[in-house]
């Protein structure tokens, strides 16, 4: 036997564009700690988690080669640096980085199919969908949530794509998307109040909820489209979500997928509630389509 060359050239992905097959070739792979496989494709449609970002969860699926089929237990980014492969949380960079190659790392119980070996890739189609829709609607309740928040800034700050100062970028801690819904949390402290928040904001949270609940429902009702703009098909090219929202476009960058329209998601909803944390305030955005 001798040792399998690592990849030398980031993962070509076609998830972007809401491709839920793909026919690829097997590049690398990797015996993993548990006793799994890693199964490295020079391109693939299946989304992995982003574990230093990790909103939206890998994809379902499975993988087709020499006559069997082995389901994708996880999905994660593997990156290679000087001979090493680091996989999922042990990357120790962020995607994109120079002079690393970053792949996509479909993680199997089975033992993996040869290098060279043609391999279908077929993503669980429903739960592709419910999480597209669930991280639209997440983007969407965010620029709402801004919205909503901006009689409650006191000084001038980083505004969003939409020109709304921006409560989401400067105050998330964590993103999670779930079929048809995602959960937002935020943290206002010392420094965002010295930004100028004013947490008095918080005392009463369904003024708010009704503004970015009424904001939402005018944006479903435009039938907005949305897109994934990118430069290249690698993996590490930079992406950016576009919806051509009816009085201007929004542009965030955003590695996940997406629906194609606003009207594929009926009615997108938010729930606020606050609770108090160490040195400041929680606020958690639920987001639900219904
Ligand atoms: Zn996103």
């Amino acid at each position: 036997m001798h040792a399998a060359s690592l990849p030398r050239t980031d993962t070509r992905i076609s998830y972007p564009d809401g491709a839920t097959s793909s026919i690829g070739r097997v590049v690398h792979v990797a015996g993993l700690a548990d006793g799994r496989t890693g199964v490295i494709l020079d391109q693939t449609a299946f989304h992995p988690v982003d574990t230093a970002w990790p909103d939206q969860p890998a994809d379902r699926g499975t993988l087709h080669f020499d006559g069997t089929e082995a389901a994708v237990v996880d999905a994660v980014i593997g990156a290679v640096h000087d001979g090493a492969l680091y996989v999922g949380s042990d990357v120790p960079v962020r995607t994109g980085t120079a002079d690393w190659t970053f792949t996509v790392v479909h993680v199997i119980a089975e033992e993996g199919p040869a290098v060279g070996t043609e391999v279908r890739v077929e993503v669980d189609t429903e739960y592709r969908r419910a999480l597209s829709a669930g991280h639209t609607a997440c983007h969407l309740a965010s620029l709402a949530l801004d919205a909503a928040l901006t009689d409650a800034w006191t000084k001038t700050v980083p505004l969003d794509a939409l020109g709304a100062p921006a409560f989401d970028a400067l105050a998330i801690q964590t993103s999670r998307i779930h079929p048809d819904g995602s959960v937002d949390t935020y943290r206002v402290g010392k420094s965002l109040r010295k930004k100028g928040f004013d947490t008095s904001a918080f005392d009463d949270l369904a003024p708010i909820e009704q503004l970015a609940n009424a904001q939402l429902a005018d944006w479903v009702a435009s039938a907005a489209t949305v897109r994934i703009d990118r430069d290249d098909e690698a993996i590490t090219a930079r992406r950016r979500w576009v919806c051509e929202l009816p009085d201007s476009g929004a542009s965030i960058p955003c590695g996940g997928t997406h629906v194609s329209s606003l009207s594929e998601l009926g009615s997108v909803t938010v729930s606020l509630s606050t609770q108090s944390v160490t040195g400041g305030i929680e606020l958690e955005m639920r987001t639900t389509i219904s």
